[in-house]
């Protein structure tokens, strides 16, 4: 939680000063100078052994990872021979070079440096973690040849040492020897940067005994005497253990230490209580101690927040599924998500659930309508296979764009954009659900039939055809005739409606039920065994309906009792007598003045075939505008509104509570029976949570 960091140049004294804080003596080998970043973690427990191991860096590969973490060693007998015998094994485990004898062999195949930790957990009597790190180089070439070798490790190890210098939870033990003007030191700029009021760095002059000129000594006084330096926790001084002090052990080196201090010049820094390991571990503990305290509220709200999303985690397992009971219940509140979020989307109500707003493919009811009318424009425009003829007047008493979709296009360029979105799409969405190929029905969706003949021709050649000895009048299976000729393209321009509404509908059902469970293999059952087959039974139950509705209108006789067929009828024969009368030049813009047997000469002219076959297009246009309105409505109302919105039986109604409850005890625990993963990710999450409570606990008790 809390920690300490010592930084400074190579060889400043940094792991000796640590020894002194710690007790933990690392071995005494001229080769082994700190490469990496040791953790040495004081434990409160009454246990004498020592246990290294080391923490892999994140980013190391997995094999390396794992053989990374297998080094464990456990420490009964702490000599320095076992100590380096263990560190040569970790320097070997981190790929390090072993000794700085093999650098000019080995040349730069192995590094100097490491990112993994070497971790050391000791008993002290408080507890807190020091973090030991490689020195830091100037950027001067030189006396280091390491560093003319490797610029990257310079960059390493700066990196490495940056990441603890600015945890704010961090006490930076700036090392510095005692021949050098701490005013001139690199690692006090460095600790600047993370630590710009200098409040939790601290500054160690080392190596008193080596500084030997008398203004030298004096500058190190005055530092320690807080008459040079901004750091608000000032400076400390400390004798190690030299380099001929080989055998000497620390507790004798500490007295050597006393002793060095009580002499002079040192003496004069004995009131001040910063001279010597034992002044300086005690101010440690202090700040460890303050450190702990200042950061209280903050840990807090970092525990509370934890805790939060621990719970929410486990929140969306759901109480946990062992009995069929339970397991019910996972399932059925799972339904009433469901069918509470289909509610909604059937009846555009997409306040209420934050899902409307991240997908648009959720507003079911909306996209559907959409594609209602887009059918209805498409059907309109593309459905008929011939033009009908002088149908302008007809049309536009009824609606008010310029141009009749039932006629031939004059103004071609009459809102072209509209028409192009009007050529169907492919059911590009339809790639992604597979399980729907042998369902949907696009293959003609493409490919509208349009004959550029004339109607009337057409009319004629059929007429002329199947002519009885009818006098003046046709028959109605003649009529069928043409009208399933005029609705060729009706087929495919409603099966592909009814397919881009089952996507729509599926892609809706597919994302609402992964929302309503979050467990991969629920979903994956309950999908595969339950609920698939019956779907896809229901969106064949849709397209049959759209077959059933063509074949109805365009197999059999026609039919209505629709007054607008009349309506229509006698206008478009209106139309045809005034234009008569405008042809025989019996009328001005006003209107007609006409004589007995100019009026006998107009019915005159009815009855001849090419009357007749005026009549049929008028009869086969009027009744195909209130086939084509009826047909568009019950498409509309029945294939799509009902069999896949609506209806008792639609795909919306299969994940329900019904459903659930049917199922038998085996087949809830294959269901919704937990596995091992996800009763020990379940586990887990309640142990850490009781963890955090106890933190939670702990942190309240101790303001
Ligand atoms: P680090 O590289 O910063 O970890 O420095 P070390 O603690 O390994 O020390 C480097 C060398 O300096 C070792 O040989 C130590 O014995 C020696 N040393 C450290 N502190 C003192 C000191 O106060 N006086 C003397 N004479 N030598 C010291
Ligand atoms: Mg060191």
């Amino acid at each position: 939680m809390s920690q300490l960091v010592v930084v400074g140049d190579q060889s400043s004294g940094k792991s000796s000063v640590l020894e002194g804080i710690t007790g933990f003596a690392f071995p005494r080998d001229a080769g082994l100078c700190t490469r990496y970043a040791t953790q040495i973690t004081c434990r409160r427990e009454d246990q004498q052994s020592v246990i290294v191991s080391i923490i892999p860096h994140e980013d190391s590969d997995p094999d390396e990872r794992v053989m990374i973490k297998e080094f464990h060693k456990t420490l009964d007998e702490l000599t320095d021979a076992s100590l380096a015998n263990i560190f040569k094994q970790a320097n070997e485990t981190m790929g390090l070079r072993s000794s700085e004898d093999d650098e000019q062999t080995d040349g730069s195949a192995r590094p100097t440096f490491s990112e993994h930790i070497l971790k050391i957990e000791i008993c002290g009597p408080n507890h807190f973690t020091v973090i030991d790190v490689p020195g830091i180089f100037r950027n001067t070439e030189g006396k280091d040849y390491i560093l003319s070798h490797h610029y990257r490790d310079i960059e390493l190890v700066r990196d490495m040492v940056k990441k603890y210098m600015k945890d704010p939870r961090t006490i930076i033990l700036a090392i510095m020897p005692c021949n050098v003007d701490p005013a001139t030191q690199e690692v006090l700029k460095l600790a600047k940067q993370f630590d710009p009021q200098m409040t939790r760095t601290m500054g160690v002059l080392t190596k008193p005994d080596l500084a030997i000129e008398r203004a030298i000594q004096q500058i190190a006084i005055n530092h320690v005497l807080g008459k040079r330096g901004d750091l608000t926790l000032g400076y400390y001084i400390v004798k190690n253990r030299g380099p001929d002090d080989v055998t000497m052990s620390l507790a004798e080196g500490q007295m050597k230490e006393k002793n060095f201090f009580s002499e002079d010049p040192w003496s004069t820094l004995r009131n001040t209580e910063r001279a010597g390991i034992f002044a300086l571990k005690l101010k440690v503990r202090e700040l460890l101690i303050d450190l702990i305290k200042q950061e209280f509220p903050k840990l807090r709200a970092e525990v509370t927040k934890e805790l939060v999303d621990l719970k929410t985690q486990l929140n969306k397992m759901g109480p946990s599924r062992s009995d069929p009971l339970s397991q019910r219940a996972y399932l059925s509140n799972m339904c009433e998500n469901f069918q509470s979020i289909t509610r909604d989307a059937l009846s555009a109500n997409y306040t209420g659930n934050n899902i409307f707003s991240d997908s648009d493919s959720l507003r079911l009811i909306t996209r559907v309508v959409e594609a209602n009318e887009a059918f209805s424009n498409q059907i309109s425009w593309a459905g008929h296979t011939r033009s009908f003829t002088d149908s302008g007047k007809l049309h536009q008493e009824e609606s008010e764009s310029e141009e009749d979709p039932f006629g031939p296009q004059k103004t071609r360029s009459f809102s072209f954009a509209s028409r192009q979105s009007l050529e169907s799409e492919d059911l590009a969405e339809a790639v992604q659900f597979p399980e729907l190929d042998s369902i949907l029905q696009e293959s003609s969706a493409r490919r509208h039939i349009k004959h550029d003949d004339d109607i009337m021709e057409y009319i004629e050649l059929v007429y002329n055809n199947s002519r009885g000895a009818d006098l003046g009048t046709f028959s109605g299976s003649m009529l069928a005739a043409i009208f399933k000729e005029q609705t060729k393209n009706w087929e495919s321009i409603t099966l592909y409606h009814v397919s881009r509404s089952i996507i729509l509908v599926h892609q809706f059902i597919v994302k609402v039920i992964e929302e309503v469970c979050p467990d991969a293999h629920v979903f994956d059952t309950l999908w595969n065994d339950h609920i698939l087959e019956k779907l896809q039974q229901t969106y064949i139950r849709a397209i049959d309906k759209a077959k059933y509705l063509l074949s109805i209108e365009r197999e059999h006789l026609p039919f209505t009792l629709n007054h607008y067929f009349n309506d229509n009828l006698q206008k478009l024969q209106g139309e045809r007598l005034v234009s008569l009368m405008k042809n025989l030049g019996i009328s001005d813009d006003t209107g007609a003045h006409l004589t007995w047997p100019q009026v006998g000469n107009l019915s005159a002219n009815k009855g001849n075939p090419e009357h007749v076959r005026e009549y049929i297009h008028d009869v086969l246009y009027s009744y195909y505008k209130v086939a084509l309105k009826r047909f568009v409505d019950v498409v509309c109302q029945q294939a799509v509104f009902y069999y896949l919105l609506r209806g008792q039986e639609s795909p919306l109604q299969i994940f329900k509570y019904e459903l659930v409850n049917e199922f038998s005890d085996e087949e809830l625990e294959n269901i919704a029976g937990e596995s091992a993963s996800v009763k020990a990710q379940r586990a887990k999450l309640d142990r850490d949570i009781k963890d955090f409570e106890e933190a939670m606990r702990v942190l309240r008790g101790s303001k």
